[in-house]
C-alpha cells in the first residue's frame, strides 16, 4: 500500500547544540519503533551530525533543499549528491518559503525533483495555493499545475520515491489549520491528478501528505482523512513533546 510519513521541517531553526538536546529527549520520548517513518529536514550544517544523532531514534534524516546541478560553480549551493553521500533520505523541494523569497519556480522545482531522485534521495515536493487563489476558487487549478510541472518527465518507476506535500500557503506559520475536509480534498485531488498521468497503481502508492500549522491537538483529525499519509511540520516539530505527540497520533 503506502507509507504514512511524519516529517519535521526544521526550517532555519536549532544551533548543533539545540539538535543534539533534541535528539537526546526524542530517545526517551518517541519509545518503541514507528509503524510509521519519522523524518527530520535540518539546516545542511547540521546533517551529518543529526545522521549520526537521529539513528538511535530510527529517524531518517532531510535536507530543505538541493541544487538541480550535481556539481560546478554554483557558490553556496549543496548538490544532492553531496547529500546521499552523507546519509540524508529525504529532501524537500520547492517549499513555498522558499518560492515566495529565493525565486523557486516550477521549472527549478522540477530540475531539483529530477536532480535528486538521481542522486537516489525521496523528494518531498510541495504545493500549495495562496488564500487570494482559494478565494479565486482556482485551488485545484493551481496544485494540479504545480504537480504536473513539479513530476514533468518523472518516469513511473521513479514514483515510488516521491512524496508529495500539500502547504496551503495560508495555513503556513499561522496558527490556521485547513480543516480536515479541506485538507482531504485536496491530498484526495492530488491523488486523482496522479492517477492521470501515471495510472492507479502508481497513485494508490504515493503518499501524500498535508502541512500547515499541525500541531499535536489537530494532527489524528487530519491523518485520519483517508488521502492524508502523513504531515510535514514545522513550528510543532520544534519542541520534541509536541512531534513525538503527533507522530503518536499516526501510529
Ligand atoms: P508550520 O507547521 O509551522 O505551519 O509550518 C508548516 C511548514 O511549512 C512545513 O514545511
Amino acid at each position: 500500500y503506502r507509507k504514512t510519513i511524519i516529517a519535521g521541517n526544521w526550517k532555519m531553526n536549532k544551533t548543533l547544540s539545540e539538535t543534539k538536546a533534541f535528539a537526546e529527549e526524542l530517545k526517551n520520548l518517541l519509545g518503541k519503533p514507528k509503524w510509521c517513518e519519522v523524518v527530520l529536514c535540518v539546516p545542511y550544517v547540521n546533517i551529518p551530525s543529526a545522521v549520526r544523532l537521529f539513528k538511535d531514534c530510527r529517524v531518517s534524516v532531510g535536507a530543505e533543499n538541493c541544487h538541480y546541478e550535481s556539481h560546478g560553480a554554483y557558490t553556496g549551493e549543496v548538490s544532492a549528491e553531496m547529500l546521499k553521500e552523507v546519509g540524508v533520505k529525504y529532501v524537500i523541494i520547492g517549499h513555498s518559503e522558499r518560492r515566495q523569497y529565493y525565486n523557486e519556480t516550477d521549472f527549478t522545482v522540477n530540475k531539483k525533483v529530477h536532480a535528486a531522485l538521481e542522486a537516489g534521495l525521496y523528494p518531498i515536493v510541495c504545493v500549495g495555493e495562496s488564500l487570494e487563489q482559494r478565494e479565486l476558487g482556482v485551488t485545484m487549478d493551481l496544485i494540479a499545475y504545480q504537480v504536473k510541472a513539479a513530476l514533468a518527465g518523472v518516469p513511473a518507476d521513479k514514483m515510488r520515491h516521491v512524496v508529495i506535500a500539500y502547504e496551503p500557503l495560508w495555513a503556513i506559520g499561522t496558527g490556521r489549520t485547513a480543516t480536515a475536509e479541506q485538507a482531504g480534498e485536496v491530498c484526495e485531488g492530488i491523488r486523482t491528478i496522479v492517477r492521470k498521468l501515471y495510472g492507479a497503481r502508481v497513485a494508490r502508492s504515493v503518499t501524500i501528505q498535508y502541512g500547515g500549522s499541525m500541531n499535536p491537538k489537530n494532527a489524528a483529525e487530519l491523518l485520519a482523512q483517508p488521502d492524508v499519509d502523513g504531515g510535514l511540520i514545522g513550528g510543532a516539530a520544534l519542541k520534541t513533546p509536541d512531534f513525538v505527540e503527533i507522530v503518536n497520533a499516526a501510529n
